[in-house]
């Protein structure tokens, strides 16, 4: 594994030269970003309190921003703009709401380069695991322009008495939508959640991660270039253990990403409101390489789907079941993959890994590794941190014989750690994956897709990828996305994703007959004359 030397900048960034700019005595200031640049994105926060709070770049841990913290009437001011906005954007015809969507995601593409930037430096991610925000908002975009009328306008269903009942179905929007976001994929995290609750006629009230913010900045600033009115979209900043039961108590609807113990405070506090949620959580993901698996194919899958934002992504792989007959090769190369990855601080193309977000992140992934290595498993690959490449780093790491009593066996890590365990027997395997209370995502290596597709209905996932770790499923947006058991509830992505932002009314007309007894019938005559009229439909088969 090797480093590299100082981060470097891309040229066509547009953001400053790399610092200092003295933040010592201008706390604006940051060591990579202009002041300006950094400002122009800080003044969306709704806030009046006159607090801010620094984020830091995890290349080097040096200040990155002041960020102005939202008190709770900045909250309830955020609600009130949002809900002013929301009156005329439910009523901009459907068309105009296509055409920004898809200015959008023109605007997207031109300025990915510095989207990517912006990621790099908040997250530490790699760019290439950063490059997988803008492309994944581009395509949710799109994909919410193109079916925008197919998933809401309204449509005929079959009424009670056919010829006599029009039904009709609308989807109305439910408001203002609350969405609470986390630090790891902290672009598409907002933006892709976000953009169908707009397409249906929503507004926003975001509280992105407090250390990954500007992403979230940088997001709003692109709706209103895209042509989105202005106050459709409100940023507040600040604890979500404060912001969190203000913003919950004046929602519609709140979309939730992150751990699933606060997942459960909030389906707690949604309750009380009476409003829905959707929750996507945890997971610890299952990978199973069946025996007659592409071994190559499933070692190069296995990196991505194990060290992919330095495992800090939702839906990366940390257990990994492989069959007794290419165990031993499937490892060999693996590891050799493993080993052979780059790690690095920048900007630059080709870093295979870059940092952990955070000293907590590191402090977990620590923790996991030393608790299984003290009580007996084997470290193939990594191991260990890397402060000589940041203050956060660790290395890719591959561990043997981990057992039901160290930590990383069952709890999350959350970080580039996976455990490798050997099977003998497919119904053990798909067992043990199945273990636990998550429910996220699972990936199947085998060359058999039917065979494979079989085992795919007996795992307990809501995704399940074959021969791909995430990407076949995450990035096929016309498909639900989300969790079973401990991992979630709703479906992002797919008609799912748009129709939990709307209220589902339906209109009914009724025509010449009544539903009472008419031309001087008794009750007991009408109650004879509609059961035999039940018979009759189902003989007609009708539904
Ligand atoms: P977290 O739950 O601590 O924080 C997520 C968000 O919730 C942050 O914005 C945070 O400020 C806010 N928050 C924290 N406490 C809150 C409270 N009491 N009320 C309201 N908001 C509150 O999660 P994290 O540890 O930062 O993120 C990592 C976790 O997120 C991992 O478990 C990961 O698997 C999960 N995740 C899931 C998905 C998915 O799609 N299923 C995607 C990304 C991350």
């Amino acid at each position: 594994m090797n480093a590299q030397p100082e981060p470097s900048r891309s040229p066509s960034s547009g953001l400053g030269p790399a610092g200092p700019h003295d933040p010592e005595h201008d706390l604006t200031a940051s060591y990579a970003l202009e002041p300006g640049y950094v400002r122009g994105l800080t003044d969306r926060v709704v806030s009046s309190s006159g607090q801010s709070v620094a984020t830091y770049c995890p290349f080097n841990g040096q200040p990155l921003a002041m960020i102005p913290q939202s008190s709770s009437a900045d909250v309830a001011e955020a609600y009130q703009r949002a809900r002013r906005a929301q009156e005329a954007w439910a009523t901009t015809p459907l068309d105009d709401r296509v055409e920004k969507m898809l200015a959008l995601h023109d605007l997207i593409l031109d300025r990915q380069s510095e989207i990517i930037d912006l990621i790099c430096w908040e997250s530490g991610k790699a760019r290439k695991h950063a490059f997988d925000e803008p492309m994944h908002v581009a395509m949710t975009a799109r994909y919410y322009a193109r079916t925008a009328h197919e998933h809401l306008d309204s449509a005929r269903r079959t009424g009670v008495v056919p010829g006599l009942t029009r039904v009709e179905v609308n989807r109305v929007p439910k408001g203002v939508v609350g969405i609470i976001s986390p630090w790891n994929y902290p672009f598409t995290m907002a933006l892709s959640d976000g953009l169908p609750a707009l397409m249906a006629g929503n507004v926003i009230v975001h509280k992105p991660d407090a250390q990954t913010m500007l992403s979230a900045l940088l997001a709003m600033e692109l709706l209103e270039e895209a042509g989105f009115p202005k106050d459709l979209w409100q940023i507040v900043a600040g604890p979500g253990r404060v912001l969190g039961g203000p913003m919950i108590g004046r929602s519609d609807y709140v979309c939730f990403t992150g751990s699933t113990a606060t997942g459960k405070l909030i389906a707690r506090q949604a309750a009380e409101n009476l409003i829905g949620c959707s929750l996507e959580l945890g997971g610890k993901n299952p990978m199973l390489i069946l025996r007659d698996a592409g071994v190559d194919r499933a070692a190069e899958g296995a990196v991505r789907a194990s060290f992919s934002s330095g495992g800090q992504l939702c839906v990366s792989m940390e257990r990994m079941f492989v069959a007794d007959q290419i165990y031993d090769r499937f490892v060999r190369r693996f590891v050799e993959h493993t080993l052979a990855m780059r790690l690095a601080a920048g900007l630059d193309w080709g870093t295979d890994m870059g940092s952990l977000i955070s000293q907590d992140q590191l402090d977990t992934v620590v923790a996991h590794v030393d608790d299984a290595v003290a009580k007996g498993a084997r470290v193939l690959a990594g191991g260990r941190a890397r402060p000589d490449l940041g203050p956060y780093y660790y290395e890719p790491t591959i561990l043997e014989g981990v057992t039901p009593d160290m930590t990383c066996f069952g709890h999350e890590t959350f970080g580039p750690v996976v455990s490798l365990y050997r099977f003998h027997d497919e119904a053990d395997a798909v067992a043990r994956a199945n273990a636990g209370e998550y429910g996220l995502n699972a990936s199947i290596y085998s060359q058999d897709g039917k065979r494979a597709r079989a085992i795919a209905r007996q795992i307990t996932c809501g995704t399940v990828n074959i021969n791909e770790a995430f990407g076949a499923t995450f990035a096929s947006v016309d498909t639900p996305m989300g969790g079973m058991r401990d991992s979630g509830l709703g479906r992002r992505q797919g008609a799912e994703g748009i129709h939990r932002y709307t209220e589902a009314q339906t209109v009914g007309t009724q025509r010449l007959i009544r539903f009472a007894p008419m031309f001087g019938m008794s009750d007991k005559t009408y109650a004879r004359v509609m059961t035999a009229n039940l018979r009759v439909m189902k003989g007609l088969r009708r539904r």
